[in-house]
Formats: C-alpha cells, structure tokens, sequence
C-alpha cells in the first residue's frame, strides 16, 4: 500500500493540533489547530503552501473536528489532496500508556481497551486522546490508525529506577511508580544524536527544555533513567510546575495553608515554577529580559533552573558511568542560549569543552555542535520532531 501522506493527531480536552505529512520525503504538507471544541467559538487554523485560512465554526465535539481538518484538507481552493483517499493512515499522539505499552501499537479495540484502562493514570489527556481517535475512527473507519506513547520510551528503565521509596503495595495496587513523559521526543533527539556520533552504541543525556521540561538518558538508544514520574509534575521546576520537592510539604500545605488537595495539585502544576518563583512569568524570554533589567526573582528563577539540569546531567552521568552526548532540545533547550551557559559552565570535570562563543552566535532552528573538535563529551542542540516521529512510526506499523 502507498504510504505517502500520514496524518498526526494531538487531541486535547479542547484542542486537536493536526500534521499532514508526505513521509516519502519527510516534509509537512498542512497543519493547524482546531480550538475551543464543545465550546462556543469553536476555530480551526490552517497552514499550507496552497494558502492558509482559519474557519470559524461549531465544533460539537473531536468528530466534527476531524470531519473540518478534513474537508480543510481537500478544500478546492487551499487544500493539499484530492480526496480523503490520501490519506494513508493516522498516527495519534497518546500521552499514558501506563506499562501496557512500550513501543507504538496498531490501534484496535484492544488497544483502545487498554488506553482507557490508563485512564487513572492520565486523567487529563488520556479521555482527549481517546476522543480523537474515536472521532478519527467515526469519519475514516478503514483508515488504519498508529498509537504513539509518551510513556513507551521509559518502559525499558530498570525496576530500581522506576520505583519509589514507597511501600511496595502502593505500586502493586495502585501502579504507582516512575513512568516518564516527552519519550516521543527523547527517543527522536537520541536517534540524532547517534546518528551525529556515528555509532549505535553510545551513552546519551537528553534534555527537553520547554513550557514542561525533562530530561532523560540511554545507553545505545534504549531509556535508562527520565526524571519526570507517575505524572509529568516531577523532576525539574517547570515554566509553572515546582518540579521536585519534600513531598512532607504537600501535607504541610495542607494544614498549614488550608489547602484541599485539588489546591495543592493546582497550586504544584499552575502556579509555581519559573512563574510563581519569578512572580514575572514562566516565558524564559520574559524572565531574562526581567533579569536584565535586575529582577532579582527572575534571575533566581533562571539559576534554580539551570542548576537543576546541570543536577540531572551529573547523576544521569553517574548512572551510566559516563556520557558521551548531551542534547538540547525544545522552546528552550533550542533557543535559549544564556540557560544552556548557565548549564554547561564549569562543567570541564566531566570531560566537556564547550565553545561558549559559538553557543551564542550558532544559527537557530537546525542541529549544531556546541562543543569544540577534541572534546571527550559532545554537546548538540538538535531541533525536536514529535510529530516526525510519529509519522515514522504510524507508516512503519501500517505497512
Ligand atoms: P511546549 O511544546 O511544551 O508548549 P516548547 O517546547 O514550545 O513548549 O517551549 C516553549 C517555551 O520555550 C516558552 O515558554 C519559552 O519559555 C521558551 N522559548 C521559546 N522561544 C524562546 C527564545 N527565543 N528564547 C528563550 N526561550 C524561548
């Protein structure tokens, strides 16, 4: 069967972000974002080299959504195929796969049985995954469609990685234990790296720096350790995520503050972070430009946050006896050159030697080396592709 145009979808509560890809020559052909679905107001974005458009319409639920990306796609003025036939099979981004899946799955109802069965533990987005592929299945049903698993890249850690210090029973009964999030593009930025080092066989640090942020390690391409846990709270502070901390201070907050637990789950995940440390905001552009002008919060923010990397880079280190590569990715890890400084300064113990200058002049939005010929452990930043790599996969398994 011709594999040529794979559609991607990441479905939200209320959102759909979409992705025509060609996978013959791995390049987008659309893409866009349906907003505000079962809401009034309901508005789809479209981008094309045919034109782009945004339409605004009642979008009921992810159905109607999916029927609109479609109609948008072989639309005669600014679509890209001539009919629904072009389209040769769907990947969907699924965000918990709990420990059912470790690698991309062909969709069936099992498989739709088993995603909704991690619905505990992906409370959020499992259900708004699970609608766009219902929505997907209502509107193409003989289209053959890929899940792809934030949580797969992490399933290969060892069980004294992923299990916490709890009692035993409360991984047995309630599954709780280190899963990791962001796999999709730890595993693509890892292929790059060991595609840039020439081998299979190497020992990686990947650091994913953005609105959330994690990082993670693997030995010739297979996950040894990610530092985000049963849910993507844990590990780094975050643009509003406070990322690691005594977790004595959620009962503390408890009593002390009067808060419900809801209130402390939404006082962690939206008001800390970057943003409630810095009172500023949890955009790194905003928080140097603060700096700049001597807010110290926000420069206490901006140095919390590169210590914590520079934390993780060191124990991952610690954990594979030694590293070959680390790679920046994502808004951040791509962008933002003073946090990846702040990383990287005074780390030469590990056998690292960066071209500090080149960091700050290298060209934005393509892979570059930071780190100058000779150095014992290479330093990249390599733009992610999640939906790339969920194209790759979709075509692959529905071949
Ligand atoms: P997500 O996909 O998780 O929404 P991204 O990976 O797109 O997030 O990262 C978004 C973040 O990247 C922004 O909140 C901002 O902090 C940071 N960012 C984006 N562009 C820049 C830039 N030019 N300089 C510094 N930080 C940037």
């Amino acid at each position: 069967m011709d594999m040529k145009n794979i559609l991607i979808i990441n479905a939200g509560s209320s959102s759909l972000k979409y992705q025509l890809i060609d996978i013959d020559n791995e390049s987008v052909i659309a893409k866009g974002l349906c907003e505000r679905i079962g809401i009034d107001g309901s508005v789809l974005g479209y981008k094309s080299n045919k034109g782009n458009t945004e339409i605004r319409r009642d979008m009921k639920n992810h159905e109607d959504a999916i029927k609109m990306v479609l109609d948008v796609l072989v639309d005669e003025k600014v679509g890209v195929i001539p009919d629904m036939s072009g389209i040769a099979a769907v990947g969907h981004r699924v965000v918990h796969g709990g420990e059912k899946f470790s690698e991309s799955v062909l969709i069936d109802d099992d498989v739709i049985k088993a995603i909704e069965d991690c619905i505990p533990l992906g409370p959020l987005h499992n259900p708004a995954n699970l609608m766009g592929i219902a929505g997907c299945r209502a509107v193409m049903p003989k289209v053959p469609m890929v899940a792809v698993f934030d949580t797969a890249w992490g399933q290969s850690m060892a069980k004294e990685t992923y299990m916490y210090g709890l009692a035993y029973e409360a991984y047995e009964k309630y599954g709780i234990r280190r899963y990791g999030f962001h796999g999709t593009s730890h595993r693509y930025v890892t292929q790059r790296a060991l595609k840039l080092l020439g081998t299979d066989k190497a020992k990686v640090i990947t650091c994913h720096l953005g609105n959330g942020s994690s990082v993670s390690c693997s030995k010739d391409g297979r996950c040894v350790d990610t530092s985000m846990g049963l849910t993507p709270l844990e590990g780094l502070p975050m643009g509003t995520r406070c990322g690691n901390i005594d977790p004595a201070i959620v009962p503390y907050l408890m009593k002390r503050a009067d808060m419900s637990a809801e209130q402390v789950d939404a006082y962690m995940n939206k008001k800390s972070g970057m943003f409630g440390i810095s009172g500023v905001s949890s955009d790194f552009r905003d928080l140097w430009a603060a700096a700049n002008e001597g807010n110290e919060r926000a420069k206490l923010a901006l140095s919390m946050f590169a210590l914590a990397v520079k934390k993780y880079i060191g124990s991952y280190a610690a954990e594979m006896n030694g590293v070959d590569a680390i790679v920046f990715t994502a808004g951040i890890g791509e962008n933002d050159r003073g946090v990846r400084e702040l990383v990287l300064k005074d780390m030469d113990f590990l056998g690292i030697d960066v071209d500090f200058e080149y960091n700050q002049s290298c060209p934005r939005g393509e892979e570059v080396e930071l780190t100058k010929k000779g150095s014992k452990v290479r330093v990249f930043v390599i733009p992610t592709d999640e939906e790339m790599a969920i194209a790759r996969d979709t075509a692959a398994l529905a071949r």
